[in-house]
């Protein structure tokens, strides 16, 4: 079905006014431990050779026993504190048994019915307002091996190898109550998680890398409706913009379907990136009968309250607790603080930049940290595809920077060019400043010759400043500024161009 700009555009607006979307993801994301999830093996796999983290357990060889990671139920514990969830007592690990070439043992260890979280919720900001979105569990599985589907070149024989690195590989999968209401709150609610987990320290996050993953459920229904339509399930994103663009169409792609007086099929559909569409993977007949049992090679878990409280106190800040506290201690704008804690590379780069600033200088500096950070920084990390944390840029060195600035030894233009050069070469603020000659002039007697240069230009104005126009002063301060290619104090030089003027009166 092909969906024409103007179309799509007009169902965009239909799905609004006439439908109702109805919206859950499920999110997987990795937990960043030393060790996989029942096994010694590393689990970090980036750059390892295909196969080479792999043990009898996560091999499945027969005869071998799985080990339960405490600190993978440790970081479960951790996030479900974060969402408010409640956190089991009494907890369990149980079978999922399908067949598909990565699945190693031919389950996967997973939980069914006691989950080590159950409810709690999730708040995001969206036009201003707080949405809150129901949690319904967050469970603990193990990863499966990475297929690599290949077709050999001579006999044009499709093929696939099998890397096991990634197999048992500690999974935490999160299930969202049906709350999200359109395609921009699946997104925002999605970033707050990550963040979450990010500022937890629990995973990397990295939809590109495969570390975090969503699948979408998605339905609509007519406004005022209370009943749920026939939902689809979205696989296959890779980034947060493709969440949105898959949703957007789905529930497009519903609309159609329900206003041509059709019905909408229980399925499941992969968003394809190049074509911008979802297209019907499996139908709700083919579903799987996972035929669950609790695993019977792991003992059930016991969760101490002791445990419980130990994990909560240390709990590291929390995106939302951040931001209110640079709001109320460093006097920041609710949207600068909001950007500043999207991901904690952000949070420690700037708060780094405070710790360089010197005692007691914080409050003073925060807002212009925040702004470097937010603007120019920003834009130029962007531009290059670099991450904050592998900038050249160090937090001592943008201190520095807004110290030079504060102290008039720059102004603003010169501060930008400044900052251009020390995200390019890495050098200190002073280093750069001193090389390009950035220096402000300060001293009446280095701009006097400027300023009788503007006025022999300009003795129109010197006329006009006699009429008593006092537009004619903040021209001819225009004019030095120019000559001096921006590099004059404008405060010395409206000094002294009152005082030539004023001599020629
Ligand atoms: P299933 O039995 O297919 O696994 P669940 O009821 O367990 O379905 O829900 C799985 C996910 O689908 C959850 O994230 C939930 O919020 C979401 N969901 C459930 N019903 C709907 C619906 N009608 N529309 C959209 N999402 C839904
Ligand atoms: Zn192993
Ligand atoms: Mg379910």
């Amino acid at each position: 079905m092909g969906v024409s700009g103007s179309r799509g555009h007009c169902y965009t607006w239909r799905v609004m006014t006439e439908y109702e979307p109805v919206i859950g993801l499920e999110v997987h994301a990795q937990i960043r431990t030393r060790s996989k999830m029942f096994c010694g093996c590393p689990a970090d796999y980036h750059d390892a050779p295909p196969n080479s983290h792999v043990c009898p357990v996560c091999l499945a060889l027969p005869g071998s026993l799985p080990v339960i990671n405490r600190e993978a139920v440790r970081a479960v514990i951790m996030t479900g504190l974060a969402l408010r969830a409640t956190i089991a007592e009494h907890t369990k690990f149980d079978r999922k048994n399908y067949t598909y070439p990565d699945l190693m043992k031919g389950y996967q260890i997973s939980q069914y019915d006691l989950p080590i979280c159950t409810g709690g919720y999730l708040e995001f900001d969206l036009d201003g307002q707080t949405k809150r979105v129901g949690i319904t569990r967050v469970h603990l599985e193990e990863d499966v091996a990475k297929l690599f589907h290949r077709i050999d070149p001579a006999t044009g024989e499709p093929y696939s190898l099998v890397d096991v690195n990634r197999s048992g590989v500690p999974l935490m999968e999160m299930v969202g109550e049906p709350d999200i209401r359109s395609a921009e709150e699946a997104r925002q609610y999605l970033m707050k998680y990550r963040a979450i987990l990010q500022f937890l320290g629990v995973s990397e996050g990295n939809m590109e890398e495969g570390n975090f993953r969503c699948d979408a459920n998605v339905s609509i229904r007519p406004k005022g409706s209370r009943e749920y339509g026939t939902k689809v399930e979205v696989k296959n994103m890779n980034s947060f913009r493709a969440v949105y663009r898959a949703l957007q169409f789905e529930l497009e792609r519903q609309a159609r379907l329900l206003d041509g007086g059709k019905r909408v099929a229980q399925e499941t559909r992969g968003w394809v990136e190049e074509r911008g569409e979802t297209v019907s993977m499996r139908s709700k007949e083919h579903a799987h009968d996972y035929r669950y049992f609790p695993e019977p090679d792991l003992p059930p878990l016991h969760i101490s309250r002791a445990w419980v409280s130990e994990i909560a106190e240390r709990t590291p800040e929390l995106p939302d607790e951040k931001r209110a506290r640079y709001v109320t201690h460093y006097g920041l704008s609710a949207y600068d603080a909001a950007m500043l804690t999207l991901a904690p590379a952000t949070a420690r780069f700037f708060e780094g930049v405070l710790e360089a600033g010197g005692d007691g200088r914080a409050a003073a500096i925060a807002k212009p940290a925040a702004n470097w950070i937010i603007t120019e920084f920003g834009r130029l990390l962007n531009d290059t595809r670099t991450q904050i944390e592998e900038s050249n840029v160090k937090p001592a060195h943008l201190a520095e920077l807004i110290g030079l600035i504060e102290q008039n030894v720059i102004g603003t233009a010169q501060a930008k060019t400044a900052f251009e050069e020390m995200f390019r070469s890495g050098k200190t603020a002073k280093a750069v400043v001193d090389e390009l000659g950035l220096r402000q002039i300060t001293d009446s007697g280095a701009l006097a010759d400027s300023v009788r240069q503007a006025i022999a230009q300009y003795p129109q104005a010197v006329d006009d400043f006699r009429k008593g126009k006092d537009a004619a002063s903040k021209f001819l301060v225009g004019q030095v500024m120019k000559l001096t290619k921006g590099k004059a104090n404008p405060t010395v030089v409206a000094q002294v161009v009152k005082e030539q003027l004023e001599a020629l009166r």
